[in-house]
């Protein structure tokens, strides 16, 4: 007798029901899944027909000379000698055994997909909105002598070629800028350590004229402890200081609204997370490091920009009763990064003034395509102002 499940396995035993000893004649049949009991009739009970699922019959293992002893659920048996069909039966049901095993499998593996799915929902849902949360929340409670150091840190390595390179404004226009910054430090407060750094956004690098891809050309930003740094490059964009004093303003909104060290946090955050995920050591040990870098190629989100601008704009509207020499900068420095890309995407680096217009270190210069909004949204403060 062979196993195939198709086969029809048909075997002579007794039938006991369970109620009373005496024993009838039977015939059970098992063919696929299905088995089947006939129980002749003796003198006192009819005949008796009951099917079953395979996998719902117990065979009790086989002991030399007893008979061999299926079990039913309804607590009926059926005993037999026919030992061989018995063992096809047996193979048959642990075939199903194991087929069974490898569908319960299967259903673990969809429960597994399905987990890796909420895993990587909540991993997204993390990055997309705890980690904002998480990094606004730290920067928020990160203490001054902190801020301090970072500022400290980040200077160190801007202040060289071919990021910053000392200022070639004169003695006397420096001091001048310098005063006007108390202005503005004055007004938006906070703890903070303000002070701005006037420096060349443009250096060039001994001997071979490169800015080594990385100009901050016509810019100003601030770091998280109040150190601002405006290049000549802007200073000589502006056609007066009203309009220098009113990106200051905004980079003094975005030092007291923390918005820099909210972003570097993110972003290091980020960096934390893959280093988990990928058990990259090399990336934990450049983590320190990755903080500078973080926050000047990040710039700021939409809502951050917003919020500094509102901040320029009250100051704008207190001092001078308009925002319109913020919005004049804000345009200028639009177009001139416009122009910008199309030189870059034919591959020359200045335009012909000399200088490097195309900016990775993102704050005013990342407005657009926000500009237009931005501008139009100052000008609304004005109006709402009157
Ligand atoms: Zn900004």
């Amino acid at each position: 007798m062979t196993g195939n499940d198709s086969e029809r396995v048909q075997l002579e035993g007794i039938y006991f029901d369970g109620r009373s000893s005496r024993d009838r004649t039977a015939r059970l049949t098992v063919q696929g899944d299905q088995v089947t009991l006939q129980a002749d009739a003796d003198g006192v009970s009819g005949g008796t027909e009951a099917r079953w699922q395979l996998s719902q019959v117990t065979i009790d293992p086989s002991l030399p000379g007893i008979r061999r002893v299926l079990k039913f659920p309804d607590r009926t048996r059926f005993e037999t000698r026919d030992d061989a069909a018995i063992r096809a039966i047996e193979q048959r049901t642990r075939r199903n055994r194991a087929l069974g095993g490898v569908r319960k499998l299967e259903g673990s593996w969809g429960l597994t997909f399905a987990a890796l799915g909420l895993m990587a929902a909540f991993v997204w849902g993390f990055i997309a909105f705890g980690l904002p949360a998480i990094a606004r929340g730290a920067a928020a409670a990160t203490p001054g002598r902190v801020l301090t150091t970072f500022d400290r840190e980040t200077v160190d390595l801007l202040d060289k070629p071919p990021y910053l390179g000392p200022s070639k404004l004169s003695a006397a226009r420096q001091a001048e800028l310098q005063r006007e910054f108390r202005q503005v430090m004055g007004w938006a407060g906070g703890a903070y350590s303000y002070r701005l750094l006037l420096r060349d956004g443009e250096p060039k690098d001994d001997g071979n004229d490169s800015f080594g891809g990385f100009p901050l050309g016509a810019n100003a930003f601030a770091l998280p402890g109040g150190t601002v740094v405006m290049t000549d490059q802007l200073v000589a964009l502006a056609r007066n200081d009203r309009e220098l004093l009113g990106v200051l303003a905004h980079e003094s909104g975005h030092v007291t609204h923390r918005h820099g060290l909210a972003g570097v946090y993110q972003a290091l955050g980020l960096t934390l997370l893959t280093t988990v995920v990928t058990g990259d050591l090399v990336s934990a040990g450049t983590f320190a490091a990755a903080a500078p870098a973080a926050l000047l190629q990040r710039g700021y989100s939409r809502a951050a920009e917003t919020q500094a601008d509102e901040v320029a704009g009250a100051f704008m509207l207190a001092k001078y009763g308009t925002t319109k020499p913020l919005r004049d900068i804000l345009a200028r420095l639009e177009n001139k990064d416009a122009g910008a890309d199309e030189k870059s995407a034919e591959g020359k680096g200045a335009d012909e003034k000399g200088v490097q217009s195309s900016s990775r270190v993102e704050d005013l210069l990342q407005s657009h395509p926000g500009t237009a909004n931005r501008i139009e949204h100052l000008r609304a403060l004005e109006q709402a102002a009157k």
